[in-house]
């Protein structure tokens, strides 16, 4: 069973290179450790994740805006939130061939890999620390962003203050966070770079439970209406043990990789604990002045933070397949059309006749509508096997019979089905397939 998880997510990385979606970092170098560039086709795919993200969650909902907040902060806002105190995780050293490891992750207390003696448990705070300005002083200290939530709730009032939202209401933002992870591992699943994707839901107090359990279910279907398969997908609910110090109540959406069952996802009710937190830091009045009611309090917040890159690493382990056909093995990625970085491929059969200037025009018409690759080197099977393999949707060819009746053959990735379109239908053909 190892040998063969193994070999899945070996082919994945190794897909993954050799198509341009993900790189290793400064490879000409050797590479950076747990940091990957996005190539090409990654950086599409990657993009199409968080658009649809941010149109589900900002576009389609008339209480949430959208933020985009500085990585550097203010120091004061890591004490307030507890990350420079608490923001750590247990660690041990081999005595003996010097490997680092989380000590909850090990089990028994000699070294996993060499059988040697550990060192004590000592706390390791995850926050990358740099200075601000010329002079590496402590009064210059600053950090990179461990999560992109507190640069929401430093701007709440700013956000109230200049729209015109009430209660309940949220505030969406995507961008690059930094831990300095002890052991980060399993490709992009856990590295020190990387970019969440954040809503903080600000609620009534006393109406948390209720709007906790709608973003539970809503962030459970975004997964489910990306394709993504309904038996890899489950919740874990965080017992006491578990819960973070600001959070009521704690929910993971888990996906199960080739790795095994981990988080993607957590939906968290952090209560009132942030803004208190920050009006006590602060000295700001952090509460909400309801004109109704005439009452003023704390906003409760529900959290929804997901990984942009874990999105990324899921959508690629669930479309990845090896379909035997007889004989023959075909690599496909099944990506959901609104995903797929490349959505429709465009041949001519041959390169002659006319054919490649009738496919340069169908391709130039639909590249004003979607992102398109025209390709006409090689026999037809091997240019479909190389559109499978990277997730596109659709391939159109130029034949001879185009050159006709002014048809094309249109094939389908999954089915592999063809059928005859007009090229003049081409552009509602692909609206009806792809939008
Ligand atoms: P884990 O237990 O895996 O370290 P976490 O519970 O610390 O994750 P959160 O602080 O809840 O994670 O962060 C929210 C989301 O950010 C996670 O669900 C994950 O998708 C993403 N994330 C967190 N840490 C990393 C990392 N080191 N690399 C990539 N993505 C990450």
């Amino acid at each position: 069973m190892a040998a063969k998880t193994t070999t899945l997510m070996d082919k994945i990385v190794s897909l993954c290179r050799r198509r341009g979606f993900i790189f290793q970092s400064s490879e000409i170098y050797g590479g950076l450790d747990s940091c990957y560039d996005y190539g090409p086709l990654g950086v599409e795919l990657k993009r199409n994740i968080k658009e649809a993200w941010w149109k589900a969650m900002v576009r389609e909902h008339d209480n949430i805006v959208g933020l985009d907040a500085a990585i550097l902060m203010h120091p004061k806002v890591w004490e307030a939130s507890g990350h420079v105190e608490g923001f750590t995780d247990p660690m041990v050293d081999c005595k003996q061939c010097k490997r680092r490891f989380r000590a909850d992750e090990i089990e028994g207390d000699r070294c996993p890999v060499c059988g040697g003696e550990l060192t004590e448990v000592r706390q390791f705070n995850l926050m990358f620390k740099t200075h601000m300005g010329p002079v590496e002083e402590e009064a210059s200290v600053v950090y990179l962003r461990p999560e992109t939530a507190q640069g929401i709730y430093v701007n709440y009032l700013n956000v109230l203050n200049s729209t015109r939202l009430k209660v309940p209401f949220g505030i969406a933002q995507i961008g690059k966070a930094f831990r300095n992870e002890i052991t980060p591992r399993n490709f992009i699943f856990r590295t020190r770079e990387f970019e969440q994707m954040e809503m903080q839901f600000f609620v009534k107090p006393g109406t948390d439970p209720d709007w906790f359990e709608e973003w539970r279910q809503k962030r459970m279907q975004w997964y489910l209406d990306l394709g993504i398969r309904k038996e890899k997908l489950r919740f874990h609910q965080h017992g006491e043990d578990e819960l973070a110090h600001y959070a009521a109540a704690a929910y993971d959406i888990q996906y199960e990789f080739p790795f095994g069952w981990r988080e993607l996802e957590g939906i968290h009710n952090r209560t009132d604990f942030d803004l208190k937190r920050h009006q006590e830091y602060s000295g700001k009045d952090m509460r909400y002045f309801d004109d109704q009611t005439r009452e003023r309090y704390i906003p409760y917040i529900i959290e929804t933070s997901a990984g942009a890159d874990r999105t990324v690493l899921t959508v690629l382990s669930d479309a990845y397949e090896e379909e035997d056909l007889g004989g023959d093995v075909r690599t496909v990625l099944h990506f959901h059309p609104k995903l797929a970085p490349i959505k429709v491929g465009i041949f001519p059969l041959v390169k002659r006749d006319g054919m490649p200037e009738l496919a340069r025009k169908i391709e130039q018409d639909l590249r004003k509508y979607w992102m398109v690759f025209y390709d006409e080197g090689g026999a037809i099977g091997r240019r479909y096997r190389r559109q499978d393999e990277i997730g596109t949707p659709y391939c159109v060819t130029v034949d001879s019979q185009t050159l006709e009746d002014r048809t094309v053959t249109v094939r389908e990735r999954d089915s592999m089905q063809q059928e005859r379109v007009g090229i003049d239908r081409l552009v509602e053909y692909f609206r009806e397939r792809l939008e």
